[in-house]
């Protein structure tokens, strides 16, 4: 008898040995969904979604047994955020920071943000940025902290941060610092008129050396003159781009440069006014911004430029981000599909992430959120957040 007890003591460990070395292969959920918008353009009803570990494995209507009932909703991939400035936040008294604190605040707060952003659909952000972001991405990614993937810039680049040498330098130590993805300023902000600020030079120095160690590069631009630099330099986005022209759009759509217009900004500033220390002047500029911005977004969308989905979310619009999307369908008159897809699989794709977020298929990872109604035919459906995946854990239920 001793042979076979150690023979089946083997075969045993054998087969531990042979499990563990496989890929994780995790718990198998399956959803059933009403409608399912893919992140892609397309829309089907009454499937299921299976989830194997983190990964979408299957789209199939027989699918057994329902794990998650989530008929009657409507689910898309997690929403993405391209653009968010996570450690800003209203401090007891309600006036904005942005640093300057202590650092268990700017920590809790973080992490506060982070928390509300992903209750409202966001699973993935990149935040343009500062460097406790750092921290934050890293505990989230640890699975330590609830909160959405992040990518950061950990730093914004400037006008004032040197010479081309400096610059290139500096993009080095940013990468070498952690950060996911170059910020810079090629102009000054909507309230200074938004004229270019860093040299044609400083901006070719900045994107090149981005692009030569593997970085992105998203660029803050107002004003034309600016972003039209910034696209012949090849950086990867055009931030806010409030006075684009249609030649600078038409030499976007051709060189594949994404374009990330903000609307609940501008709102937000003006919502919230009695938080942020602006005069009646920067008000005022603020509030005849929001016109442009929509028309830059109309004008992009005819041209088909490749457009994405940012807030600019500061204190007093984490949590809220989905906002942009009722600002764009509603004001912007955007088709519901086209600003699902800047916020799923455009974005994702502008972050280099295409093939891993922001599409609802087998082989993507499980990010998924359900709302109450069908964003196609309402907007403000995407207000009403019921179910929220991301990797396939859940973060929200309000169907249990
Ligand atoms: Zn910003």
């Amino acid at each position: 008898m001793r042979p076979l007890v150690f023979i089946c003591a083997f075969v045993a460990l054998a087969a531990a040995l042979a499990a563990a070395s496989l890929p994780a292969q995790g718990t198998r959920t399956v959803i059933a969904v009403t409608t399912l918008i893919d992140g892609r353009g397309q829309s089907s009803r009454d499937t299921r979604i299976v989830v194997q570990g983190s990964k979408i494995v299957a789209i199939d209507p027989n699918a057994a047994p329902i794990d998650y009932d989530l008929r009657g909703l409507t689910v898309t991939p997690g929403w993405i955020d391209t653009h968010i400035h996570l450690n800003w936040h209203f401090d007891a008294n309600h006036k904005s920071l942005s640093g300057n604190e202590k650092p268990e605040d700017a920590a809790l707060y973080s992490a506060e943000d982070a928390w509300v952003t992903l209750q409202d659909g966001f699973t993935t952000v990149q935040s343009l940025g500062a460097f406790i972001d750092k921290a934050v991405r890293d505990r989230i990614d640890q699975g330590l902290l609830p909160g959405p993937r992040i990518l950061t810039s950990l730093r914004q680049i400037t006008d004032l941060s040197g010479d081309a040498d400096a610059l290139r330098a500096l993009v080095r130590q940013t990468k070498a610092d952690g950060a996911d993805v170059i910020k810079l300023f090629a102009t000054s902000g909507l309230g200074a008129g938004g004229n270019q600020t860093m040299s044609n030079d400083q901006i070719q120095a900045t994107c090149g050396e981005a692009r030569a160690v593997g970085l992105r590069s998203v660029v803050h631009a107002i004003g034309d003159a600016g972003a039209r630099a910034a696209v012949m330099a090849g950086c990867t986005s055009i931030e806010h781009g409030t006075f684009l022209t249609d030649e600078t759009l038409d030499l976007m759509a051709a060189r594949g440069t994404y374009f990330d217009p903000n609307l609940l900004v501008l709102h937000n500033y003006l919502d919230n006014r009695g938080g942020f220390s602006f005069s009646t002047e920067t008000l005022a500029t603020i509030e005849k911004g929001i016109a442009p911005t929509i028309d830059v977004l109309r004008r992009a969308r005819a041209r088909h430029v490749k457009i994405i989905f940012g807030t600019d979310a500061v204190a007093g619009a984490h949590g809220r981000n989905a906002e942009e999307f009722v600002y764009r369908v509603r004001d912007a008159h955007e088709a519901p599909m086209d600003a699902l897809m800047s916020a799923t699989s455009v974005s994702a794709e502008s972050l280099g992430l295409g093939r891993q977020i922001g599409t609802i298929a087998p082989g993507f990872d499980a990010d998924l959120v359900a709302v109450d109604g069908n964003p196609l035919t309402d907007i403000t459906a995407v207000r009403r957040v019921v179910f929220v995946m991301k990797g396939g854990r859940i973060y929200r239920n309000g169907r249990n």
